[in-house]
């Protein structure tokens, strides 16, 4: 006869969609290091079961400024290699800035594991340079351009509470979503007020400064997930 174990099984973490307005709140810069790797793992799982090729944070949950992205053979390892996890890359508390030699901003199909089925044109830097640090802390920067750089942008975007169709220059997308209208609207108004905000630092004092003026209630599971990471 099989024994059936108890075991303490690991938190499942959850894939938010939108309007879920935990998507549209800045996301903390992390200072605690210990068990981020896990973390970063977990989210990969995630990822690939929702067939995505980039995931940040903010999507299970946790508002902290940390993002993975495949490890496609298509993906130039050579300037993510510093970021690189067993079939991932995983980046925390990035910045990003178009490089002062190109500026082009390109048009491509974009979509979002947050904003199921929805796909559309959204208007990106061609060429950035970011900087970030790895899971272990140690800071890095490299020039990228392509998809890479697209994915990375949308990704960067999620750590500030921005999401894709926000950024194109049409609105149907956003309003595809008409049955929530009310909880939409209020996540576009959030989301306006992080329009020209950059990732940077963000402490968990920001945070809950964020969310009193914006009358966002952050319950307590979510704000020791954060504590847990970003002091
Ligand atoms: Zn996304």
């Amino acid at each position: 006869m099989r024994q059936s174990a108890v075991r303490i099984m690991p938190e499942k973490l959850k894939l938010l969609t939108i309007p879920n307005i935990s998507l549209c709140i800045p996301s903390c810069s992390i200072v605690e290091f210990a068990g981020l790797s896990d973390l970063a793992s977990s989210m990969y799982k995630v990822m690939v079961e929702n067939s995505g090729v980039g995931l940040a944070a903010p999507q299970i949950g946790y508002n902290i400024q940390m993002l993975i992205i495949d490890k496609d053979p298509m993906f130039r390892q050579s300037q993510l290699g510093h970021f690189a996890c067993e079939d991932f890359f995983c980046l925390v508390n990035p910045t990003l800035q178009p490089t002062k030699s190109n500026k082009i901003q390109i048009v491509d199909q974009e979509g979002c594991l947050s904003f199921p089925g929805t796909r559309d044109k959204v208007d990106r830097y061609e060429e950035v340079e970011i900087s970030a640090v790895n899971v272990k802390g140690e800071p890095s920067r490299f020039i990228i351009d392509g998809l890479v750089a697209t994915i990375l942008q949308h990704e960067i975007d999620h750590l500030v509470g921005i999401l894709f169709p926000f950024r194109s220059s049409s609105s149907d997308t956003w309003f595809k979503y008409s049955k929530n209208k009310m909880e939409m609207d209020r996540c576009l108004s959030v989301m306006q007020k992080n329009s020209t905000r950059t990732c940077g630092h963000f402490m968990v004092s920001n945070l809950l400064e964020f969310c009193e003026e914006n009358s966002i209630k952050f319950d307590e599971t979510k704000l020791a997930r954060v504590k847990k990471y970003c002091g």
